[in-house]
């Protein structure tokens, strides 16, 4: 992606040079998500293009200099499998990570994908490419047994925000939910939030075949964007007993969706906003009758951390036999077509491309 709004192009990179605990990766799937259809508008500050998108993927460790363990302790084969999580150099001592302990705004920070130029001497750094070079301190993981590839990308990137948003909402046992957002990251958001003991989970969002979809993900009933937006907290608060939802967890993207979101939790209730990972530009709030008077909690929910990683695929390994993720990768595409996979997502056609660069 050589800078926004320009069309793809592929280049030929060097193999990289690989330091003492490093690898080399032979990328079996990737993924275009919505936050890369962002990327190419240029919505996202201090992105280095040119860059090689794909922040999360997976595939075969072709070559590995010293010894990777994983958390357990055990060490990494070249040939093995793995994922790793798409964040890389989170110091853990700065204040940010320390004091604030808010660690995904490390500013040490930098994500595959997105972050790493492809100028970078240390490219490819991202997953719409052959190979990616798994720098050292790369966090690795092994799929569980009996969690193939092509579920995990097909939960993909979406499974890390949706369980820290989830995280954040503190949802208890009975409570209702609301899930702005019927797209990868608010279908995953869905199944947590019914696996964490949700009474009720209403789902917002468009087309049609999203909300089929979000019912099989466990929404109890769902909501269409042809009911006009000063309807929709009406249409929460019929189903909460008139108060309105314990939480509500906006993964939409669209600014107004946050007013919505507010509209749509109780007094006191918990308001998680995790879709607005862009700039998609502001939105008018009225403070006095939409937070303060209500009393309510609003939390923000910044890209995720190694525990979100390693937990989200645990949560997928023992569900995912009873909850469709992998249906959602709806189409793969080779390396070639990658431009065709970004359209697609773009008109929203789809709602995740596979990209197979080895195909
Ligand atoms: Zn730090
Ligand atoms: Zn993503």
């Amino acid at each position: 992606m050589p800078a926004p709004n320009e069309p793809l192009e592929m280049r030929e990179f060097d193999e990289p040079n690989l330091r003492e605990g490093a690898a080399l990766l032979h990328t079996t799937f990737s993924e275009v998500c919505g936050t890369d259809v962002h990327l190419h508008r240029g919505k996202l500050a201090g992105v280095p293009y040119p860059i090689i998108p794909g922040h999360v993927s997976v595939g075969i460790l072709e070559k590995i200099r010293g010894r990777i363990k994983d958390v357990d302790g055990n060490i990494f084969q070249e040939g093995d499998q793995a994922a790793f999580l798409d964040v890389h150099g989170t110091c853990g001592s700065c204040r940010t990570c320390l004091v604030d302990k808010a660690t995904t705004r490390c500013p040490e920070r930098r994500v595959y994908g997105i972050t790493f130029s492809a100028q970078d001497p240390d490219a490819p750094l991202g997953g719409w490419s052959e190979a990616i070079h798994l720098k050292a301190g790369t966090k690795l993981l092994r799929l569980p047994d009996g969690l193939d590839p092509e579920t995990y990308i097909a939960g993909g990137c979406g499974l890390n925000t949706a369980l820290h948003a989830v995280d954040r909402a503190e949802i208890r046992l009975g409570d209702s939910v609301v899930v702005l957002g019927v797209g990868p990251v608010g279908q995953s958001i869905i199944a947590f939030a019914g696996l964490s003991g949700a009474g009720q989970v209403l789902a917002v969002g468009d087309p049609e075949n999203r909300r089929d979809f979000a019912k099989r993900m466990g929404a109890s009933e769902t909501c269409g964007l042809e009911i006009p937006p000063e309807d929709r907290a009406a249409w929460v608060r019929e189903r909460t007993g008139g108060r309105g939802a314990d939480v509500v967890i906006e993964a939409a993207g669209d600014p107004r969706a946050v007013s919505q979101a507010l509209d749509m939790a109780r007094d006191n209730g918990r308001v998680v906003i995790s879709g607005q990972y862009t700039d998609n530009g502001d939105v008018i709030i009225n403070p006095h009758e939409q937070i303060n008077r209500k009393h309510l909690q609003v939390r923000g929910c910044w890209g995720s951390d190694f525990s979100h990683f390693h937990r989200a695929i645990g949560v997928m390994a023992g569900h995912h036999g009873r909850l469709p993720w992998r249906e959602m990768a709806e189409k793969k595409f080779p390396l070639a077509q990658t431009p065709d996979a970004l359209a697609a997502i773009t008109r929203g056609e789809i709602v995740k491309a596979v990209i197979c660069p080895n195909q």
